[in-house]
């Protein structure tokens, strides 16, 4: 166990690499996909269920945390560790990307956001410097810089005046979080889908100097193309030695695609959530668990799987529990697609430290060209 924060590169296959995050409360293997616990939980699961899929991490988010249950009260409950039971890395945004997408009545200045509570239309204010002091409070092991992410499309003026704010914000941040060894704060690079400017806010962010950086902006309606376009040269603006981190990403294929570009972390609500909708993720890609034809299908989801939905469960009875709307449907799938996340980045790690990531990946696109098993 260490008592500092640290990087550490195994092996690199192409652009693609694999290592390890060491942190006081445990290591991070990289490539990493981070569970979103939005309001100090992964929805329908336990922590240790989540453990079990193997994350060694999950995110937190700050906007939810600091409006409900609040983050002095978090940290008077002794941390958000403890209060959700967790005891391993946490990474919380910085509240940003949520104020922006889900608050009332906002109003954008140089010095922050001000913004009424989507649920009780509260007013709050955020800025660098409280971002930093709400996410000490929740004592989060990585903490990201506060910045502003204007929604796509935007033209390139707006979008490089909302970066330079960002990176002016960066700084900020970076002085608010003062030295506070055992934690980590990364900088998040932006400029949206204009490779000019990202190289311009990945500069800014290097003299600054951050514990890694973050690719944010990206993973937001502009699809896939023009997100590997700009991941075709982003992680290769920021520094080799220190983790980047995709934010809001993804899907499988996204997840394969970004590592392949020089990805070390990433973070997505989808296993969780489409576990709460009926779909499921498996190696031969996404299936419906409504729909008719799986009512008399006595076969796991995945037979290869070894999660708990497809060792005890027919695809017949996670039919039955979904359309019963039984609570069991929710934590079984969200099971099982956090399994699958986590088996997906195993073996893209496994692949990388033997320098087999192409076959790896030419695997993986051709298990999904074959789509679900037939009925029966
Ligand atoms: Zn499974």
């Amino acid at each position: 166990m260490t008592d500092r924060f640290s990087f550490t590169l195994d092996a690199t296959d192409g652009k693609a690499r694999t290592g390890r995050i060491d942190t006081p409360r445990g290591t991070i293997r990289t490539p990493a996909f981070m569970p979103v616990g939005t309001a100090a939980t992964v929805k329908a699961m336990l922590p240790e269920s989540v453990r079990a899929t193997g994350a060694d991490i999950l995110l937190g988010n700050t906007y939810h945390l600091m409006l409900r249950p609040g983050a002095e009260r978090i940290a008077r409950l002794g941390g958000l560790h403890r209060f959700m039971n967790w005891d391993r890395p946490i990474l919380t945004d910085s509240g940003g990307f949520q104020v922006m997408s889900l608050a009332g009545l906002r109003k954008l200045t140089e010095e922050g956001v001000t913004f009424a509570s989507h649920i009780d239309g509260s007013k709050h204010m955020l800025s660098p410097e409280t971002s930093m002091e709400i996410q000490r409070l929740l004592g989060s092991d990585i903490v990201m810089c506060f910045d502003e992410c204007p929604a796509l499309p935007a033209d390139k003026q707006t979008v490089a005046a909302s970066m330079r704010m960002s990176m002016r914000w960066a700084q900020r941040s970076r002085d608010a979080f003062g030295d506070r060894p055992g934690h980590a704060l990364f900088g998040i690079m932006q400029g949206g889908v204009t490779r000019e400017l990202r190289e311009e806010s990945a500069e800014a962010l290097k003299a600054i100097g951050f514990d890694g950086y973050a690719i944010g902006g990206l993973a937001v309606g502009e699809g896939q193309e023009a997100m590997f376009g700009v991941l075709d040269y982003a992680p290769g603006c920021l520094p080799a030695d220190k983790p980047r981190y995709l934010m809001g990403v993804g899907k499988p294929d996204d997840i394969v695609g970004a590592v392949q570009r020089g990805v070390d972390m990433m973070d997505c609500v989808l296993p969780s959530r489409s576990g709460r909708t009926g779909q499921a993720w498996t190696r031969r890609g996404q299936l419906n668990i409504k729909n008719a034809r799986h009512a008399d299908d006595p076969r796991p989801l995945d037979a290869d799987c070894s999660c708990p939905a497809c060792t005890g469960y027919s695809r017949a009875y996670l039919h039955h529990v979904f359309r019963a709307q039984e609570m069991i449907s929710g934590m079984l799938l969200t099971w099982h697609n956090l399994h699958y996340f986590q088996e997906l980045m195993a073996g893209l790690r496994a692949a990388i430290a033997a320098g087999m990531l192409d076959d790896f990946v030419a695997d993986f696109h051709a298990q999904r060209a074959g789509g679900d098993i037939p009925p029966l």
